[in-house]
């Protein structure tokens, strides 16, 4: 019997009929790769949508600055969020992360070019945002980002968005507010989600987060010794998949080194990291407590392929298998409708799942 996600039940009953009603739509997902065409039923997903600065970004035009004959790129954000809608029930994807520089400079148009992405799925399927170098304090004289905390982050996605939700039910504890570090504030917040028998939380974390940042979310954690772990924070791996090391960004904050040493390693039931900003890397480490940490970095802005261009669509699905106790990650365009497979691209990782089926 597939294992479904705990949704609210209006949601669950019309998976069983949209398999059959809607079998032409199945029908038009991109083929499998080569080795793995039989999916368990108990198999879920988490999407991972890497910086999407370059598609917001139809106001300041950095995009053409790089790529001259590239127009908006909006579409590509629209594209991503249309396949998760589209691919939620046959991908029986869990939940969506978005792992920050959700916009360039986050003026109000790209924020609305933002918020109209993420209505496609307000509905449908359950997400988490990261707030990014890229979406505060930008100061327009100096044309850099990150010279204040200052943000129209909260003012687009406000916690209320969120807890207002009734596709969120099976996401907050009753008293939904207390998930938000400070009141109004989503730049630090934690949902669970439950899938296969199995429960998960996900912390998200401000850019360079602040000590105040890392002390709440250990308190998070240790509140939650039963659940599995995942952290979203945007800098925390360089281009090569070394920890990060303190930056020129003056806002105060931590690296992805003291992130490590302060609050992910300390904690055996944390498992995954996701992060953007400096391109894809992955990095796995051994916790103080012998567990195993996955460090995924995902931001395909600047890419080492020439033909990828400002992201050209491409996010990450990460395949939970159970069965076998795996996490297999692929990198796939819904724009382009194609696989990236390097090593870097498409790789497996183990990690122990108690196999629950029903
Ligand atoms: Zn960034």
């Amino acid at each position: 019997m597939k294992c479904l996600i705990r949704q609210p039940l209006r949601l669950v009953w019309p998976l069983l009929w949209t398999a059959s009603i809607f079998a032409d739509e199945i029908k038009t997902l991109p083929p499998p790769i080569a080795n793995d065409t039989v999916k368990p039923a108990d198999d879920f997903t988490l999407i991972v949508l890497p910086d999407t600065q370059g598609y917001a970004d139809t106001r300041h035009r950095e995009t053409q600055k790089h790529w001259p004959e590239m127009g908006d790129q909006r579409a590509c954000f629209f594209g991503q969020t249309e396949w998760i809608k589209k691919n939620h029930e046959a991908r029986n994807i869990a939940l969506v992360t978005h792992v920050g520089d959700i916009t360039q400079t986050e003026h109000d148009d790209e924020w609305k070019i933002a918020d109209a992405a993420f209505k496609t799925i307000e509905s449908h399927v359950p997400y988490v945002l990261c707030s990014g170098n890229h979406d505060m304090g930008y100061l327009p004289q100096l044309r850099k980002t990150s010279q204040s905390r200052a943000s129209q982050f909260s003012r687009y996605f406000p916690p209320s968005r969120f807890t207002k939700n009734p596709l969120y039910d099976a996401h907050f504890a009753p008293e939904r507010e207390r998930h938000f570090r400070e009141a109004g504030k989503t730049e630090n917040y934690y949902l669970f989600f439950q899938a296969c028998g199995m429960d998960f939380l996900v912390i998200t974390l401000e850019f360079k987060p602040r000590d105040e940042a890392i002390a709440w979310a250990n308190q998070v954690a240790e509140r939650h010794p039963g659940h599995r772990i995942i952290v979203l924070t945007h800098g925390y791996l360089t281009k090569k998949g070394r920890l990060s090391e303190p930056d020129g960004y003056p806002i105060k904050g931590n690296s992805g080194q003291v992130i490590w040493e302060k609050f992910v390693s300390r904690h055996a039931n944390i498992f995954l990291v996701l992060s953007g900003h400096a391109g894809e890397s992955q990095l796995t480490s051994e916790g103080r407590h012998g567990n195993l940490v996955h460090q995924i970095q995902s931001d395909y802005w600047y890419f080492d392929l020439p033909r990828i261009k400002a992201g050209s669509g491409f996010l990450r699905i990460l395949t939970f298998r159970p069965g076998e106790d795996r996490i297999q990650v692929e990198t796939y365009s819904p724009v382009l409708d194609e696989f990236l497979t390097r090593p870097s691209s498409k790789f497996s990782l183990p990690y122990a799942m108690k196999k629950k089926s029903g």
